[in-house]
Formats: structure tokens, C-alpha cells, sequence
């Protein structure tokens, strides 16, 4: 792999016009994105390379995350804010630009603390001889990797066993790692302020274009919509899957249990969603929808490097015209990852969508979503460029995903094209309904919490301590199953991405709705054909090439005011459930 040569830290900001510096950032980020989606590629998925080193990339590029190229964006940006005065700071390369040196810098900054503790993570063990727990061959399991627990709590049919292992679980990593995940969330706070960044909120607020206090009234407004729905029908299912009684029995332990747990009631449904057949359905509902999956994703197995780089490498860093191209790997290599995941390396020829394909209802949403980012990505127009195609936050990408991830909603698909009864889709509409308001509701929870946990952040008396009573307080209350406090530090996200998947979800359902009412049939119900209609394809493709766009700008494009009105999605809530 040729690597280019990249200015260090102090010549970068000195020497340079302002111009020949923002043009020299693009690259860095661009090769060193590059660089990171192929080392990640060649090592967990194609098993090419035996290491995957990332701060060797990450010391090529020093500029991306120094302080002085943070201090020199900033200069440049108040700039460019003052002489426009006004406008959508989301649209603006500069804002995107420092947003992801600050990112940089204080992933750097903290690069070891997080190492060790990822590490620790890694490494921590529960013990559970006395729970009676069998392996796959039958025998008696004395130790778990605390991070084989979900996978365990998924299967264990009895409660007693499942409370124990979790109430282990949980106290192995308050012991060992939450005064250490506190210490970082502190650290990163610490850092934020000395940058001229006291309140994280307010800055990751500007930063993502969404607008706190309003997402928190959302959330509310949510939750009591939607309260006597959930307990109604989330009681009702908890019993049939448990015999238990929800609103005094239930806790965090069974969540996994309960909605993605072994259930005969599913067998002869997931049996319809076979290993193979998951890329022949995607394929054949992408191609009429005139996105032409199967010339733009075809499979991909490198036996070597050399194959690897020829085909690959040099056909994106030589190309004339830039090709379209996913990378489809289903390949069933052993040690790949099972679960699908997309990676741009390069728009639009070089954009990695893998899967182990196992089969069954779960493994087919999660590749229909990573398929939806992938054809975004393959549909961006090369000429916006690196900042306007990759940077920004994630909202709209999850969109795009959660639209096809939602075909599963889709009773008219799931008859017609995925093959199931009346009855079954019906069924299966029911049930994933019903997980996605938990995961709602678990969502409007979270945020409520991770916004009143910086608030007054930059207060000398700020302190952390009946954090995890408002937590478990908050979440039982959102999901009616009962947390507990000292939960809260291995569920807390990084700088507010809660804030992303939450308006991902209401502003998906307002393109589903556009879509619905733009491309479907009359004589259909709600117009759910809408995915026979190669306009709907179409109109998509008109999103897509503009980029990576501000959540509100798709919003306003859909004919909406705000991404999080919440409308169509409370909608169709009612209507699937
Ligand atoms: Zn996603």
C-alpha cells in the first residue's frame, strides 16, 4: 500500500496558507480513513493480515488530532461564522473539520486510558460454578468472559439462573471497571474545558446540529404517548414468554431473554429466513428498485494480497472515472465476524459490506440495515468530497438503514417477496413492533439520563454521585423492567450518539411515510408496495448523492419542520402493534 507523505503537526500550521492547510487536512482524513477501513477489512473479515494496528495509522497523520491544527480550525471558523452571519453551521466544512480534530485530539489524548480499559474489558471473567450452566458439548461451565454473558442471558430459560448470572455479572464490572469509566468520562470533561469547552452538552449540541431540549421533550413525550400501549403489550408478551408477572417480576435480566430468546413459537418463521437465501431477497428487492445491487455488489473472496491489492487497491487509487463498487463478502471464513458491518474506505468504489450469513429473522434485519448504509455510501457523489460524504453526524445514514432494516415492518414485503403466510406476517409485524418501542422507549430513557448527567457539568461543585439512582429510576420506568443503580456506567454512549439512533428513528419514519404515500399503490393498504416502484428508488438516489446530509436538511426535504416530529412514527407504532 503506497502511503502518502503527511506534513507534521508544526509545519502544517505555520507555513501554510489557510486554503493549502483545509485541502491538506481533507486528504489526511480521507487517506487515513482509507487506510483504516482496509486494515480493519484485511484483518477481522478477509483474515489477510495477522494484526490490526491502528496506531500506526494513526501516527501518520499527527496533524489530524493535534492541538495546534484544533486551535488553527477554530481561528478559521469563527471567521468564516462572522462573515456569514447566519446559516446552518451544518453545512459548513470547516465546522465538520474541527468537529472531527476535536475528536481526534481527545481520542489521542486519552488513547491509553481507553486501551487499558477496553483491555480490562476484554479480559474480565465471572465466575459462575454455582449457577449449573452448560457448554455446547454439555459440560459444567465454572468461568464466563464477561463478554459471553448476553449471549448466555439470552438462552437461560429460568429466571432464578438468569437474575444470579446477571447479578454477577454486573458486580464483577463495578468492582473492577466503573470508577475507571468514570475517571475517563472526567478526564474527557477535563480536556473539553481546557479546549474552551466547559459545557459538553451545549458543544456536542452545536456539534451534531440537534437540539437538546428539544430531543428531551420528544423523549417525554414519547413515553407517555406510548405508556399504556408498551405495558399492555409488553405484559401480555413477558407472561407468555415467562409466566411471570411484569409489573412486579420482571427486571434488566430477562430484556435479552425476553424478545430475542430461543421460542418455538418462532421456529418455522426463522426457518423461512434461510442462510441462503438472505443476498438472493436483498438482491432481488434492490435491483427493482432500480438500485442495482447485483452489478454494484458482487461477491468478493481474496485468497491472497496480491489478488487483494489488484483488485481493489489499485483499481480505486488509479482510477480514472471512479467505479461503483460495494464489496460484498459473505465468505464463511473461520473468525470473521457473523454480524454484518459496513466500512467506506473510499466513495464510491470502495465501500466493504461483510456477513457470515447464519440465517433467522435477526441475522437478516441486521444485514438489510448495513445493505441500506452501504447503498448510500455507493450512491454519494464522488465530486462533494470527503468532508460533505463522510463527515457529519450519523442521523441520516441510520435512516437510510432503519428504512430497509424496516422492510421487516412491511406486511405487504413479507408476504409478497419475503415468502411468509398472512398469519406469519402478521406475526412477525407484532413482534418487531413491539421491539422497537422497547428499544424506543429504552432510547428516550437513556437520553433523558445522559443529558441531565452533564448538566452543570462545568459547576466546581459538579459531582456524579445518585447518577445511578436517576439511572435505574429513568430506564425502569421507560422499559418496566427494573434496573438497577450501579448499571449506569456500562451504559452510558460516548459523546451523545444516543441522540443519533433516537432521531433516526422518528426522521426514517417520516421518508418511510413520504415514500409510502408518494410511490405506493392506492389499492394497497398505506400504500406499503411502495418498494415495487422504481421511482421510490429513484427519489432515494436523489438523497443520496448529495451526501452525508444534515438531519435536518432531509427532514426539511421530506417536507417536515424538525427530524423528531414524531408523527408518523407514533403512527405507525399504533398501527403495527
Ligand atoms: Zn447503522
Amino acid at each position: 500500500m503506497s502511503v502518502h507523505p503527511f506534513p507534521t503537526a508544526s509545519n502544517a500550521s505555520q507555513n501554510t496558507s489557510d486554503a493549502e492547510f483545509l485541502a491538506e487536512l481533507k486528504k489526511g482524513f480521507q487517506r487515513s480513513g482509507t487506510e483504516f477501513a482496509r486494515a480493519y477489512y484485511l484483518f477481522a473479515t478477509a483474515r489477510l493480515s495477522k494484526a490490526y494496528n491502528s496506531q500506526e495509522i494513526h501516527d501518520r497523520y499527527p496533524v489530524l488530532g493535534a492541538k495546534e491544527t484544533v486551535d488553527r480550525l477554530q481561528t478559521i471558523l469563527k471567521a468564516e461564522t462572522l462573515a456569514a452571519r447566519q446559516g446552518d453551521p451544518q453545512e459548513s466544512e470547516v465546522h465538520h473539520l474541527f468537529v472531527s480534530a476535536i475528536e481526534k485530539y481527545l481520542d489521542g489524548r486519552l488513547a491509553k486510558e481507553n486501551d487499558e480499559f477496553e483491555n480490562e474489558l476484554n479480559q474480565l471473567k465471572v465466575s459462575v460454578s454455582e449457577l449449573n450452566l452448560k457448554d455446547d458439548k454439555g459440560e459444567l461451565i465454572t468461568e464466563l468472559l464477561y463478554e459471553d454473558t448476553p449471549g448466555y442471558l439470552k438462552k437461560i430459560s429460568n429466571a432464578e439462573i438468569r437474575q444470579a448470572l446477571y447479578d454477577k455479572k454486573s458486580q464483577v464490572y463495578q468492582e473492577a471497571l466503573s470508577g475507571k469509566f468514570i475517571d475517563l468520562l472526567r478526564q474527557e470533561n477535563t480536556l473539553m474545558s481546557e479546549l474552551g469547552h466547559p459545557d459538553v452538552r451545549d458543544f456536542h449540541s452545536w456539534a451534531s446540529g440537534h437540539n437538546f431540549l428539544q430531543l428531551g421533550k420528544q423523549a417525554e413525550r414519547l413515553l407517555q404517548e406510548t405508556q399504556s400501549l408498551y405495558t399492555e403489550r409488553m405484559s401480555a408478551h413477558y407472561k407468555a414468554r415467562t409466566g411471570r408477572d411484569f409489573k412486579t417480576q420482571a427486571t434488566r435480566a430477562d430484556i435479552s431473554y425476553t424478545l430475542h430468546g430461543p421460542s418455538d413459537d418462532m421456529a418455522d418463521i426463522n426457518a423461512k429466513f434461510s442462510q441462503e437465501n438472505m443476498v438472493p431477497l436483498a438482491q432481488k428487492t434492490f435491483d427493482r428498485l432500480d438500485l442495482r445491487f447485483s452489478e454494484l455488489a458482487k461477491p468478493v473472496d481474496f485468497q491472497s494480497m496480491e489478488e487483494y491489492n489488484r483488485d481493489v487497491v489499485e483499481k480505486t487509487d488509479n482510477a480514472t472515472t471512479p467505479v461503483q463498487r460495494i464489496l460484498l463478502d459473505i465468505a464463511r471464513r473461520e473468525g470473521k465476524p457473523s454480524r454484518a458491518y459496513v466500512y467506506p474506505a473510499t466513495i464510491p468504489s470502495e465501500v466493504y459490506l461483510s456477513v457470515k450469513p447464519e440465517g433467522g429473522l435477526d441475522d437478516y434485519l441486521s444485514f438489510f440495515h448495513e445493505a441500506g448504509h452501504a447503498q448510500h455510501f455507493a450512491y454519494e457523489d464522488p465530486d462533494n468530497g470527503y468532508v460533505k460524504n463522510l463527515m457529519g453526524n450519523n442521523t441520516s445514514t441510520e435512516s437510510y438503514a432503519y428504512l430497509f432494516q424496516n422492510l421487516f415492518l412491511n406486511r405487504h414485503w413479507l408476504e409478497h417477496e419475503a415468502g411468509l403466510s398472512q398469519e406469519e406476517a402478521r406475526k412477525v409485524v407484532r413482534k418487531r413492533a413491539l421491539e422497537d418501542l422497547y428499544m424506543l422507549r429504552r432510547y428516550s430513557s437513556k437520553m433523558l439520563f445522559e443529558l441531565g448527567l452533564f448538566e452543570n457539568v462545568n459547576d466546581p461543585a459538579y459531582t456524579m454521585d445518585g447518577q445511578g439512582e436517576r439511572y435505574a429510576e429513568l430506564l425502569t420506568r421507560g422499559c418496566g423492567f427494573r434496573y438497577n443503580p450501579g448499571g449506569w456506567t456500562s451504559d452510558v454512549d460516548a459523546r451523545f450518539y444516543v441522540a443519533d439512533y433516537f432521531t433516526a428513528w422518528s426522521l426514517e419514519a417520516q421518508l418511510r411515510q413520504v415514500l409510502c404515500k408518494k410511490f405506493g399503490s392506492e389499492s394497497v393498504e398505506e400504500g406499503e408496495d411502495w418498494y415495487l416502484n422504481p421511482k421510490a428508488g429513484e427519489f432515494l438516489k436523489s438523497l443520496w448523492k448529495q451526501g452525508n446530509i444534515s438531519q435536518l436538511s432531509l427532514s426539511k426535504q421530506l417536507g417536515y419542520d424538525t427530524p423528531t416530529d414524531l408523527t408518523p412514527l407514533l403512527h405507525f407504532m399504533n398501527r403495527n402493534l
